[in-house]
């Protein structure tokens, strides 16, 4: 059983106030808290180690490209990649995916080809891939959720056809908070050969992230999401998908040889790595991934999945309220509405109450679309909250739903 009490005390933000009541934070999909170890690894960084990487013999400089290669290496096996260099920084899962995006746009998407998204996707792995689609003249088919907000991998072997080239999933919808069957889809993806591409920004908080069991050529996350500082993220790339990829930026770093007349470019991860990158925001990653594994990822779904069951019991039993997404098995995040009243209305009312969530579309506009809604409350949940937060979030819910109705 995971020790909450103790957990919380790694988390400073955790003890403050907010309209003089205790802080409830249930926006944990917009962005994580950072336990104590990850402020203290920045500070030390920057008391001690800072200097640029790779491009100095001096003491300082090979203190912290050692620490930045180290934090590749950490990353890599903390996912379960195949080599650290399957590893590229970026700056977060939206930078990742522009990257990916680009790139494919310009070696290998041709006119007419397909990808395949979900309804369910962040703006983030739709827009790049419409940008792509602008440049290679390739198409986009969009798969519908389900009404209970699932994916049905039967509908999607149902779209798949000999033009199409990608297929790209989130592994968890950051508006439904549904697992999705990642390792079902890699499976179908690799059986029609068709290049495989997950957005892990909401899974990695809450789930093990296996590349070689989801059977991906690409996945991507930010560090934000899982109690790293923001400003970095992970490309995670296939090595022999990787080294056929074109690099997206030129600059310093990403060269083998230059000359007026022409560049070649470095292997990858640092092809795809111009110019000097977040350092600190990298090292932060590696400390901020240990610290999970410290706790354990097995005591931290046991605990989710209380919080998770809950939150949706309270939910349920709550009159006039419209669950978005009830299929399972699911992390702790909630997308709803409550007959008759504003989602904005509702989050600023909560928030008077010192309950912080997340209204609004959640860059998911295609799916409250389908909702018929202009947005929706969400409430997200990370394993350092507790079951008497959520009686504080639901009581305060009542409340303001008096208050408004
Ligand atoms: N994909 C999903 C599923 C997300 O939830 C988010 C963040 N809300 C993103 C992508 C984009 O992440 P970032 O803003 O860190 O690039």
């Amino acid at each position: 059983m995971l020790d909450v009490a103790r957990i919380r005390e790694d988390f400073p933000i955790l003890a403050s106030e907010v309209n003089e009541r205790p802080l409830v934070y249930f926006d944990n999909s917009a962005t994580s808290q950072k336990p104590q170890v990850v402020i203290d690894a920045l500070v030390e960084f920057y008391s001690r180690k800072n200097s640029n990487i790779h491009r100095g013999v001096h003491h300082l400089s090979e203190v912290a490209s050692g620490e930045y290669e180290a934090s590749r290496t950490k990353v890599s096996q903390y996912i379960n990649a195949s080599r650290p260099e399957e590893i590229v920084f970026t700056n977060s899962t939206t930078g990742s995916i522009n990257l990916l995006a680009d790139s494919l746009s310009r070696s290998y998407l041709r006119e007419g080809d397909e990808i395949i998204v979900t309804e369910a996707e962040h703006h983030s792995n739709l827009v790049p891939w419409q940008m792509a689609c602008e440049r290679s003249k390739a198409k986009i088919r969009m798969l519908p959720m389900e009404d209970d907000g699932s994916l049905s991998v039967e509908r999607l072997k149902g779209m798949i056809g000999e033009r199409t080239r990608l297929l790209t999933v989130s592994h968890v919808s950051n508006v439904l908070g549904i697992v999705n069957p990642v390792e079902e889809i890699g499976a179908l993806a690799s059986a029609n050969d068709v290049m495989y591409v997950v957005d892990a920004a909401q899974s990695i908080p809450h789930l093990p992230i296996d590349v070689n069991r989801i059977g991906c050529d690409f996945l991507a996350f930010s560090g934000h999401k899982v109690l790293a500082e923001s400003g970095i993220g992970v490309l995670y790339g296939r090595h022999d998908r990787l080294l056929d990829l074109p690099p997206s930026q030129g600059g310093g770093g990403m060269v083998n040889k230059v000359t007026m007349e022409r560049t070649t470019y470095a292997d990858p991860p640092l092809r795809f790595e111009a110019g000097t990158p977040n350092i600190s925001g990298a090292l932060s990653l590696a400390v901020a991934l240990d610290y999970m594994s410290d706790i354990g990822l097995r005591d931290i779904i046991e605990h989710e999945e209380m919080l998770t069951a809950h939150m949706r019991e309270g939910l349920e039993r709550f009159e006039g309220l419209q669950l978005y997404g009830t299929a399972d098995p699911r992390v702790p995040l909630f997308s709803f509405n409550i007959d008759g009243i504003h989602h904005y209305d509702l989050g600023l009312v909560l928030d008077k109450m010192g309950v912080a969530v997340r209204t609004g579309t959640h860059c998911a506009e295609p799916l409250m679309e389908r909702y018929g809604v202009k947005g929706s409350v969400r409430a997200s949940l990370a394993f350092y909250n507790t079951i008497e937060e959520i009686d504080v979030f639901f009581e305060s819910l009542e409340k303001a739903v008096v208050l408004l109705g």
